[in-house]
């Protein structure tokens, strides 16, 4: 059943209600973040709302992949990751370790990270980022679970690493992808899949990536929002607070699918399907679809 409060939400203006003509999962969510606390529920709901039906949620640090996981374990859906990002690499140490060993045994984990080199900030140094890095990959190793992976201006270095790992290492997802056409090429040797969130919305920095969208074999790429950061900057309407959230996703894919010069549904699919197989989903147990619970009753 639908709740009557949830139809009557109004936070999002009428354009940005956006339905995807198939279920999608939200690969990157950082419903963590403090931006989400008062709200969340209706977030849900707006994400269920719009065919939304999984969330990843992004585990950054140990405390809110702490949440995560409980996050997770309260709502159908919803699944975790757990890692250190590389801006808090510098915190690395055995305690952090033994502490993200035992989030990785958890069920409702299904990725080690947010991990991986940051070469734009360099809130950590880079030695102490491969080394916290290193260490996840190991872990990775330990339990036999999918990677999820930041990189920003480390693309070299990134395939080197990966490249010494690449027969240990399960599936791999760099997030959230922002390079260019070599850095990709590589990444797609090593045969690892390739998050797209709405960078390529950016008039300023993103562009690019819409040459690069449509050779992404499909059953490599998978979609996020990365919310509550990457808010697309090409949205047909303005949106309160500024604030990126799951229920936006659809758009996201309109806008890859455009590119891609393919359905808007079929990519939502062939995304859905990737994202299942490569956090190892179980079919059927996604947020409940709004619409279609509508469509039972009508
Ligand atoms: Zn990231």
């Amino acid at each position: 059943m639908v709740d009557p409060a949830e139809t009557c939400d109004d936070f999002l203006p009428e354009a940005l209600r956006f339905r995807s003509p198939a279920p999608l999962v939200d690969i990157g969510a950082n419903l963590t973040h403090e931006s989400f606390a008062r709200d969340l529920d209706a977030v849900l709901a707006r994400a269920r709302m719009a065919g939304v039906t999984h969330l990843i949620l992004t585990g950054t640090d140990r405390e809110h992949a702490e949440q995560a996981v409980e996050l997770a374990r309260r709502h159908t859906g919803l699944y975790a990751t757990a890692g250190v990002h590389p801006h808090d690499a510098s915190r690395w140490d055995p305690a952090l370790q033994g502490a993200m060993r035992d989030l990785h045994q958890q069920p409702e984990v299904v990725a080690v990270g947010e991990c991986g080199l940051d070469f734009n900030r360099n809130l950590s140094t880079p030695a102490e980022q491969e080394r916290a890095f290193e260490a996840q990959l190991g872990l990775a190793v330990e339990s036999g679970k999918p990677l999820f992976v930041h990189e920003r201006d480390a693309g070299k270095r990134m395939r080197e690493i990966l490249h010494a790992w690449r027969d240990d290492i399960g599936d791999a997802v760099i997030h959230c992808f922002t390079a260019d056409r070599d850095t990709l090429y590589g990444y797609l040797d090593l045969d690892l899949h390739i998050g797209l969130t709405g960078w390529l919305c950016d008039e300023r920095r993103g562009h690019h990536l819409r040459e690069l969208v449509g050779e992404i074999p499909l059953d490599r790429l998978m979609v996020e929002t990365d919310c509550p950061y990457l808010l697309p900057r090409n949205l047909p309407a303005k949106l309160k607070g500024r604030r990126h959230e799951p229920a936006l996703l659809p758009w996201i894919v309109r806008e890859i699918a455009h590119w891609r010069n393919i359905g808007e549904a079929e990519l939502a699919r062939a995304t859905t399907d990737t994202a299942r197989a490569f956090f190892r989903l179980a079919a059927a147990d996604g947020l409940p679809d709004a619409g279609a619970h509508q469509q039972e009753n009508d």
